[in-house]
């Protein structure tokens, strides 16, 4: 991974989504704080959450380490709260927070229930514009706001289902964000990353085949690693990407560019 020391010192960044040491977020995390990022961490509420949270994160000292269901409002806004009593000024969100019910990744999309649909679009959707308006109050001197979306928005991916109209959503809901809070100097963007084995992606049905076929058929002829969506986060959240907003980034050895 590249390093070049003390890209984010003096800024503070608030990482959602770290479920365990396989997670993206927690990949981005290491990533931010080697490059001498001050982080605040949310994580899902439940005692062994918490547990499990904690014991990965303790090695970054936060000062702010709380529950948050993104389902929540006021869990999101007692986080922004605490943000602002440590360190009055945030500069950086990652925001790697998806979920559907099982069922709904299990049976065919026709089926998608409509609890079902609400659940997964509030947690993996709405949440980014939820958290983005928190955000704005504390980015006084502009900021950086990342998302993680799956190619499985811009086309059927069987088996991703309800989970891939949310991404097509949370993409948009990107580029929405973009518009507004650009004027204040905030960026939003999104990493299309491709299939990597988490928690998350375990749930999904035919996640494997997924797998195998973005292997056999991307131009890299392989998967993408936890090291390269790493080093592109650091990229859309640093001052290196200052004129990139409102972008989706594909960061899947290329294989969305493959028609066959
Ligand atoms: P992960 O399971 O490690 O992370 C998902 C996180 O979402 C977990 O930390 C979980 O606690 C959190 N979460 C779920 N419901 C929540 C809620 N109600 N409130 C707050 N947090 C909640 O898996 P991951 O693969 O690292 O997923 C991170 C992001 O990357 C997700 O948005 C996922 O869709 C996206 N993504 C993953 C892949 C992949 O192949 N793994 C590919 C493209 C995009």
């Amino acid at each position: 991974m590249l390093t070049t020391m003390g890209l984010f010192s003096g800024k503070v960044g608030l990482i959602m989504g770290v479920a365990n040491d396989r997670s993206i977020a927690w990949a981005i995390a290491e990533a931010l704080h080697r490059e001498g990022a001050e982080l605040a961490y949310t994580h899902l509420p439940g005692p062994s959450n918490e547990r499990r949270v904690r014991r990965l994160v303790e090695a970054h000292q936060p000062k702010v380490f709380l529950p948050c269901d993104v389902q929540s409002d006021d869990d999101i806004a007692n986080v922004f709260s605490a943000i602002e009593d440590q360190y009055g000024q945030l500069d950086l969100v990652v925001h790697a927070v998806a979920f559907a019910p099982p069922a709904e990744l299990r049976n065919p999309y026709v089926e998608t229930t409509r609890q079902g649909w609400h659940v997964a679009m509030d947690i993996s959707a709405y949440s980014l514009v939820a958290v983005s308006r928190a955000a704005r109050g504390l980015m006084e001197s502009g900021g950086s706001i990342l998302t993680i979306s799956y190619f499985g928005a811009e086309k059927v991916m069987p088996g991703y289902n309800v989970m891939g109209v949310c991404k097509a959503a949370l993409e948009h809901s990107v580029r929405y964000l973009a518009w507004d809070l650009g004027p204040k100097n905030i960026r939003v963007n999104a990493i299309s990353a491709g299939p990597v084995r988490t928690l998350s992606s375990a749930g999904i049905a035919g996640f494997d085949e997924m797998q195998r076929h973005a292997a056999h058929k991307s131009p890299l002829r392989r998967n993408v690693d936890l090291h390269e969506l790493a080093s592109t986060a650091v990229f859309l959240l640093s001052e290196m990407s200052s004129g990139i907003t409102g972008e989706i980034l594909h960061v899947d050895c290329g294989y969305n560019i493959v028609g066959l």
